[in-house]
């Protein structure tokens, strides 16, 4: 029996498996029995499917025996729970979809499937992915496994616990202001968010559509070539789904920092960040430029309306996107409906939670006459020039590095009361969505707490090989990645 799977990475557990001295399902059997210790605790998944993950296993052993194994092929990874996977429970951590089966499988969770990886379960989240702090699910919070006290960052909370005490090689998460790249900071693992099209968005349950990606979330920038080579590209089944070649992510992750130039947005360097993340950050400017690259003062002057933008934005496409929970097609039902309007309002009034329904209003609002120019017309105008700062910075530089987060995680229930304070935590990482650019968030260091600090590098659109392999060359020369919590 194969009984640590936790310290390994993705890579490494797709060379066991290759040359046989491992097999999935007993690796399979090793991390559900450490989500079954840990989860109870944790609260990282929703559901497990140890069914469905062992018979997975055993198919992917037949294709590893027959060499016929892809780099995925039997690796036991774990998916957010908005994915919608055939015949398996996908709640979006929400009451109004509890009851939910899906009659279909997404493009991502179809495509991993077919390159052989073994789906565990369903990870926590934050409902309907509204949040920063993993404590808006109806399935309860998520803990921090680095301090249990707090939280893991949201709204993909469950995927980057689960990464982080390993209950699972790797997980998929999905990004809108930051989902990814923010929780994969505050629990000390590596987070890519794609180019907004480069994965496709069939089968994702929608929240704000012209800003939602999925991208994997992993021990190392490695794993997370190795994952999104299998998630990206064209799908006709998503309307707003690139059609460009994949390139080979493993085939450039060697191209190394020299010579690249990598812009220091002023911006977000200013007020606001913690003394710790101050320090790590500039620590890891030193180390990029000793493996070679040029760091370049830029400007990114729109930066500070990017909360507001996203605030109007976000909420007004929710607001369209959740019209389709109504209790009648899918999905929760109230008990006794008086009549077909107490049905959906009661239904509505007892499946969402307060941040679902907050955002609703506010999204409701910011479309309707009267306000739309004033709002919404004008945020989309904001959103343009955010996405012209960045394009100007990129004709200087080849990258952009940022800190993730202004702090590391904070205790759990500390910001449930204050809503704009919790919006605050993604004010690094929001206007990268708005803009539609590809970011990965690593782990830099600590602070004095032992709490992980990760940074961001942007690239320009589609340019997920470089920021890999910026990131490959920063792992390759240091160890913060390497660290996990005690469990
Ligand atoms: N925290 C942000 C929000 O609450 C971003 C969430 C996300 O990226 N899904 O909307």
């Amino acid at each position: 029996m194969f009984s640590d799977p936790a310290n390994l990475t993705l890579a490494n557990m797709s060379e066991l498996l290759k040359k046989r001295e491992i097999s999935s399902e007993d690796l399979t059997q090793a991390f559900l029995e450490r989500i079954e210790g840990l989860n109870p605790d944790i609260n990282a998944y929703i559901t497990i499917d140890r069914a469905g993950a062992i018979t997975a296993a055993k198919e992917a052993d037949k294709r590893l025996d027959a060499k016929q194994g892809e780099p995925l092929t039997g690796i036991p990874i774990g998916v957010k729970d908005l994915f919608c996977t055939k015949g398996i429970l996908t709640t979006c951590a929400s009451k109004i979809l509890n009851n939910f089966i899906p009659p279909y499988e997404s493009t991502v969770t179809s495509r991993l499937k077919g390159a052989g990886a073994v789906i565990l379960g369903k990870t926590n989240m934050d409902e309907f992915a509204m949040g920063s702090s993993n404590e808006t699910s109806h399935f309860g919070v998520v803990k921090n496994p680095w301090d249990k006290s707090r939280i893991p960052g949201g709204s993909s909370g469950g995927s980057a616990a689960a990464v982080s005490a390993g209950m699972g090689s790797a997980t998929i998460g999905t990004d809108t202001g930051g989902s990814i790249r923010q929780p994969a900071a505050l629990t000390g693992i590596t987070g890519l968010k794609p180019t907004y099209g480069r994965v496709s968005r069939f089968g994702m349950i929608a929240f704000a559509s012209s800003l939602d990606q999925a991208g994997p979330m992993t021990k190392t920038a490695e794993d997370a070539a190795i994952l999104l080579q299998a998630m990206a590209g064209h799908d006709p089944k998503d309307a707003t789904s690139i059609d460009a070649p994949v390139p080979d992510y493993m085939a450039n992750l060697g191209d190394g920092l020299q010579g690249r130039k990598i812009g220091i947005p002023e911006e977000y360097f200013a007020s606001g960040l913690s003394p710790d993340v101050a320090r790590v950050i500039e620590d890891a400017k030193k180390q990029l430029t000793e493996l070679g690259a040029e760091l370049v003062p830029v400007s990114l002057p729109t930066t500070k309306h990017a909360i507001p933008t996203y605030y109007i934005l976000a909420p007004a496409e929710a607001s369209s996107n959740l019209a389709r929970y109504d209790g009648i097609r899918f999905g929760y039902r109230c008990e006794n409906p008086e009549d077909i309007r107490d049905l959906f309002f009661r239904t509505r009034a007892e499946g969402f939670g307060n941040e679902v329904k907050r955002r609703i209003m506010l999204g409701t609002y910011v479309l309707s006459s009267g306000y739309y120019d004033a709002y919404y017309l004008k945020a989309q105008k904001v959103r343009r020039l955010i996405a012209d700062d960045f394009k100007a910075a990129f004709s200087k530089v080849d990258l952009l590095l940022a800190p993730t987060t202004p702090d590391t995680a904070f205790k759990l229930g500390e910001k449930t009361n204050d809503p704009v304070q919790m919006y605050l935590s993604d004010i690094f990482t929001i206007n990268v969505n708005l803009a539609g650019l590809p970011a990965i968030s690593i782990p830099c260091g600590f602070d004095k707490d032992n709490l992980p600090i990760g940074m961001q590098l942007i690239g320009r659109p589609l340019d997920e090989s470089g920021i890999l392999s910026a990131a490959h060359a920063y792992q390759q020369a240091t160890q913060w990645h390497t660290r996990s919590p005690i469990l």
